[in-house]
């Protein structure tokens, strides 16, 4: 299933070229007293709400895609959780001490460790990126997104992908510069998800779908999430070793190589196997 949400917060299922406004089911989600839930009650009811869902699609007529402003497929994530450049450097691959390499390059992530995006950060494609610092370096990463699906508390390697909801694309913005990455990597907008939720049963195994970065119709970065150094399973079981994963909490996979400047007036389009296309515009 393909879950969007789009123009006025309605929320649809997309098919083909067409978006099926489902809105009126969600609407009966709650209510909620406060504090409201820190997760994303959509995601968090997703397995039951699915047969109602496609029978509500079935029944509206659909309108095309390209007639809707796409937001964030997920409203309201607690978290925005961000690996670090995350897979080894095409010459790296030729190496005669690749496996060293390699090594390295995980040990380093390791070091690193995971970071936090601000969830104000969050946006969708139609919303566009705005360069809040022209003066700066302000760069792409484009990677797989996998949305959580249910509570993961120190879960093992081996199970963590049946903790995944669906996978959809994020655009990790990133200022460069001395400043803290929460501080870089958080302004507004800076958190792009779209187009669309796609449910890991669509997708099957995370682990071997390309993925690609035009800026005005020149390749910037392209991919394969089989050569991702801490694969999605792995990001997983290491997040919910420090705090626990909830529904609609993001990861962002790392990016790979190729990550470049933005400018106002650049027009992005991003794309993964499996999940589709999106275009987002730079201002
Ligand atoms: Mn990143």
């Amino acid at each position: 299933m393909r879950l969007c949400r789009f123009d006025d917060d309605r929320i649809g299922l997309v098919r083909g070229t067409q978006v099926h406004d489902v809105t009126h089911v969600v609407e009966r989600l709650g209510p909620y007293r406060y504090p409201l839930p820190r997760h994303d009650v959509l995601v968090a009811s997703l397995p039951g709400l699915r047969p109602e869902l496609e029978r509500a699609a079935d029944a509206v007529a659909g309108k095309p895609l390209g007639d809707v402003a796409l937001l964030s497929p997920v409203a309201n994530p607690g978290k925005l959780i961000g690996a670090p450049v995350n897979y080894a450097a095409h010459e790296a691959e030729g190496a005669a001490d690749a496996g060293i390499n390699f090594g390295k390059q995980v040990a380093k992530i390791r070091e690193i460790a995971l970071f936090l995006k601000a969830n104000s950060a969050l946006a969708g494609p139609s919303e566009g990126i705005e360069i809040r610092y022209p003066e700066k370096r302000t760069d792409h990463e484009v990677e797989l997104a996998a949305v959580i699906g249910r509570r993961a508390d120190r879960v093992p390697v081996a199970d963590a992908l049946s903790f995944v909801a669906g996978y959809t694309i994020g655009l990790d913005i990133t200022t460069r510069g001395p400043e803290d990455r929460s501080f870089r990597k958080s302004s507004d907008g800076f958190a792009v998800l779209g187009p669309w939720l796609v449910t890991a049963d669509e997708i099957g195994s995370p682990d071997a779908l390309d993925l690609d970065l035009h800026v005005n119709g020149e390749c910037r970065q392209r991919a394969n999430t089989k050569d991702l150094l801490v694969g999605v399973a792995d990001l997983i079981a290491w997040a919910s070793e420090n705090y626990v994963l909830e529904p609609g909490d993001v990861i962002f996979t790392g990016t790979p190589e190729g990550v470049g400047p933005l400018a106002a007036g650049d027009r992005l389009v991003a794309r993964i196997d499996g999940i589709g296309t999106m275009t987002v515009d730079v201002r």
